[in-house]
């Protein structure tokens, strides 16, 4: 499964703030924009009728495989609930669950107000028991550190004679096959859980393993924890409980010994307000969290000053092993040079947008001048975040 919540979260946002403008860009692979604007319209205004029908339109018109499909499709969802289509509504999560882009995103629904209605029907309840069945896969990545791939983000696990550590959860009701997976791995008790990010894909088990496990995270993690986790607007599901609480707070460069290796864990705060980064030292292995996503040709300073975020970052990076494979929250594992040629765009992408605001171009001059080589909807977040008074 590949799974990239937050790349859908920060494109969310990315459209969100380019909604004005989108005229300048529209292509064939953004039909599903305008519907979508149109749906959220209805939505705020609680027009059910609109919001389901302009939802399922951009459902349709959005390519295969596109990211964004299961988020556009749990709308669809959710609003044909609403507007009483208490099968249409069932169709569409069974299609978040098949298209296997984001099959857990349907794990938010037993959460969500909007299903109310048909939370009892046996459509609703077949699909929310799908995730029992999950399969995992595993792939070995170094020494021995392995990536469990289809619990919502990227797990790694290291197996060691006295037990387990894991970097990120997933989502809570993927625990058990996560569970199963590490058994057939032979791992042994999990003692360490490190937590990446306070986003429910990568710390959905976290009051679960809490009971078990010794548990380290950012203090932002920590404070996020305590809060509702809002998914989107009207959906929130309760904080955490007590058990997922850190046991250890990382606000500084941190090394952790387990099973014989040093694991290092840096704050790569940028993503949100609690990002870490772990490097298994031996094992040549890194965990970058959601800063960085293969799929993604922009990082994430949107919370801090993206140049010292970018900085810290290579300096993580270049106190790790050349050879060290990576993965990020999502997607495939890769390499160093790939992180680093994100980082090269990334900062491309400052230079030109600051570059563009100093010369007094208006975002979609902005969004226009570049579109050759940076996607306009990062143009314009970018745009957004210089413009803003930063707090
Ligand atoms: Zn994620």
């Amino acid at each position: 499964m590949r799974a990239r919540h937050v790349v859908l979260v920060a494109l969310y946002a990315a459209f969100r703030l380019s909604a004005a403008s989108s005229a300048v860009y529209a292509q064939d692979a953004d039909a599903w924009r305008a519907p979508f604007a149109a749906g959220e319209e209805a939505r705020r205004s609680g027009d059910a009728v609109v919001y389901a029908s302009e939802m399922a339109n951009a459902a349709e018109a959005m390519p295969a495989g596109h990211l964004n499909r299961p988020f556009v499709q749990y709308h669809a969802a959710r609003a044909a609930a609403l507007d009483g289509q208490g099968d249409n509504a069932v169709r569409w999560l069974r299609r978040v669950w098949d298209e296997d882009i984001e099959s857990l995103m349907i794990s938010f629904a037993p959460f969500d107000p909007a299903f109310s209605a048909i939370s009892d029907s046996s459509g609703f309840r077949a699909v929310m028991d799908l995730a029992r069945d999950l399969s995992l896969t595993t792939r070995f990545l170094g020494g021995n550190v392995h990536l469990i791939v289809g619990a919502g983000s990227n797990v790694l696990v290291k197996v060691a004679a006295d037990g387990v550590l894991m970097v990120d959860t997933g989502f809570s009701s993927a625990l058990p096959a996560l569970q199963g997976a590490i058994r057939d791995l032979g791992g042994g008790p999990i003692r360490t859980v490190i937590v990446t990010h306070p986003h429910e894909d990568h710390m959905g088990a976290a009051a679960e393993l809490g009971v078990l496990a010794d548990l380290f995270a950012h203090p932002g993690t920590a404070a996020a924890m305590a809060e509702p986790y809002v998914f989107m607007e009207g959906l929130s599901i309760p904080p955490k409980a007590n058990s997922a609480m850190p046991d250890f707070q990382i606000a500084g460069d941190t090394s952790i010994v387990f099973g014989g290796e040093a694991i290092r864990v840096m704050p790569t705060v940028a993503h949100t307000a609690g990002d870490l980064s772990v490097y298994f030292t031996e094992s040549r292995v890194a965990h970058l969290g959601d800063a960085f996503l293969p799929g993604n040709p922009m990082m994430y300073p949107g919370t801090v000053e993206p140049d010292a975020f970018l900085d810290r970052l290579e300096s993580f990076l270049d106190a790790m092993h050349p050879e060290t494979v990576v993965v990020g929250g999502h997607e495939e594992a890769t390499d160093l040079d790939a992180v680093r040629d994100q980082i090269g765009v990334t900062r491309d992408a400052i230079r030109f947008v600051r570059a563009s605001i100093e010369d007094g171009l208006t975002i979609e001059e902005t969004a226009r001048s570049g579109q050759d080589r940076f996607a306009p909807q990062w143009t314009a977040f970018f745009y957004q975040l210089f413009k803003q008074p930063r707090d």
